[in-house]
């Protein structure tokens, strides 16, 4: 660790955030901090009291679920931990979309913060948190980036594709000069031509980073460049994917071209930082003193196996979200993490909803398929592949050598074992797979219900 970064988080910081701008946030990293070291049930107990209290405020001061409760006569005095969430129905998208002013508190909290988000789903959504729920994310997520050995002030990378930290209204020059007092730098994830890409890497090996935080598939991009064109850029520390699941292919090729450990992490424009990976890279600890995790089936009971993931904010009192079905699909796990840390764990979390595949002979492929199969082929540098209909694929291809039938029957033959043999199969052959509109690439997406 270096001396610059000791002074930013001993001094720069505290002096900067709570007696020049007179914020809570040094408050709650030591808060968040603390609870490292609790036992799980302590913890748990954090989390039950809190939930009472986030209860408490939606039934009298937010009018959708003070009448909703009421409609379905739920009393949520009787609500007492996560596990009696399951009493009160979940919150889907559309239903805040048509209940956008009821969702929002009575209470006079000060003007709340405003964000959008979703549009790479097909599903934009804009909602709003409170000022101090804001400082509480900013901790719980350096305590969530420091299990992954990403610290405040170190010199660290950002491949990312917003502004960050800001809460817009930044210019430029202001951005410049926080970026150098945190000691980071920003590349864009919008721009992957090959000449940006080797711009990276000089710029890499230039900063020399402690670590790097990057979205997954603009990371990957610039891991294939290096390959491709044998350079060995410098290694940091370690490196932080965040914004879209880490399939173990990437983690993988990550590591290789980097040679250093690569973290995941789960967090959402709604509720930044959810859970995240720790040294021993055995699941993602869940920030339960932040939020509720629950994992359900088809019809909204919890489950042990692969499920559907709801997120109740324990902090967000302007528009609060309880059980929120975020759009993805994860599994819970009750194993202790050998860290010690007292924080339950998220086996994994794979992509979203939409982007399961559903085969002709009604099996239901994950989107972690295609990584795996198609990894084999040194011929296919770069794909995406679109349900279109119940019984079509369109398969986009950046090909590293041009393919003759023969690769392409195999391909075939390989996704009719799997999905039956009425898939129809398309090939589509691009110079570059566009990235969605917020700068992710979407390996497999679904355009059917
Ligand atoms: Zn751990």
């Amino acid at each position: 660790m270096s001396l610059y970064g000791k002074t930013f988080r001993g001094l720069l910081f505290p002096l900067y955030e709570s007696v020049l701008r007179r914020r809570p946030t040094t408050k709650f990293f030591d808060e968040y901090g603390r609870s490292e070291a609790l036992l799980r049930a302590d913890l748990e107990a954090i989390q039950s009291r809190k939930l009472r209290s986030l209860l408490k405020h939606c039934s009298e001061s937010v009018p959708y679920y003070r009448s909703l409760w009421k409609s379905l006569d739920i009393d949520v005095q009787a609500l007492n931990s996560a596990e009696d969430l399951a009493a009160l129905p979940v919150l889907r998208k559309s239903d805040i979309r048509s209940n956008f002013d009821q969702l929002r508190t009575e209470s006079r909290l000060g003007p709340p913060i405003t964000k959008s988000t979703g549009g790479s789903t097909g599903e934009p959504l804009t909602f709003e948190h409170d000022q101090e729920s804001y400082f509480r994310r900013i901790a719980v997520m350096w305590r969530g980036y420091g299990w992954g050995n990403v610290r405040l002030g170190e010199p660290t990378i950002y491949l990312w594709g917003t502004a960050l930290g800001s809460q817009g209204s930044a210019n430029a020059l202001k951005e410049r000069l926080f970026n150098r007092l945190y000691n980071r730098r920003l590349l864009s994830a919008f721009d992957l031509s090959e000449a940006t890409l080797r711009d990276y890497v000089s710029q890499i090996d230039r900063f020399r980073p402690e670590s790097i935080v990057a979205y997954v598939a603009p990371l990957v991009e610039l891991a294939k460049f290096c390959q491709r064109n044998g350079l060995k850029p410098f290694s940091p520390k370690s490196i932080l994917t965040g914004a879209e699941p880490l399939t173990e292919v990437d983690r993988t090729l990550i590591e290789l071209v980097f040679r250093c450990p690569v973290y995941n992490t789960y967090g959402s424009r709604e509720f930044m930082l959810i859970a995240a990976e720790c040294e021993q890279q055995q699941g993602l600890h869940i920030n339960i003193d932040q939020v509720v995790v629950e994992v359900v089936d088809e019809k909204d009971n919890a489950t042990d196996g692969r499920g559907r993931i709801l997120i109740t904010d324990l902090h967000n009192t302007q528009m609060p979200f309880i059980r929120y079905e975020i759009g993805d699909v994860g599994q819970l796990s009750d194993e202790y993490c050998k860290c010690g840390r007292p924080y339950p764990m998220l086996s994994f979390v794979e992509g979203r909803l939409l982007d399961v595949i559903l085969g002709t002979n009604g099996q239901v492929v994950s989107g972690e398929f295609f990584p795996h199969f198609f990894k084999d082929f040194a011929e296919i540098r770069n794909f995406q592949v679109i349900q279109t209909d119940r019984d079509k694929l369109v398969i986009k291809v950046v090909w590293s050598a041009s393919p003759d039938e023969s690769l392409l029957d195999v391909i075939r033959q390989e996704i009719a074992n799997s999905l039956g043999q009425g898939m129809e199969v398309e090939f589509e052959s691009l110079d570059a797979i566009p990235l969605g509109p917020s700068g992710k690439h979407r390996v497999t997406m679904s355009r059917i219900q």
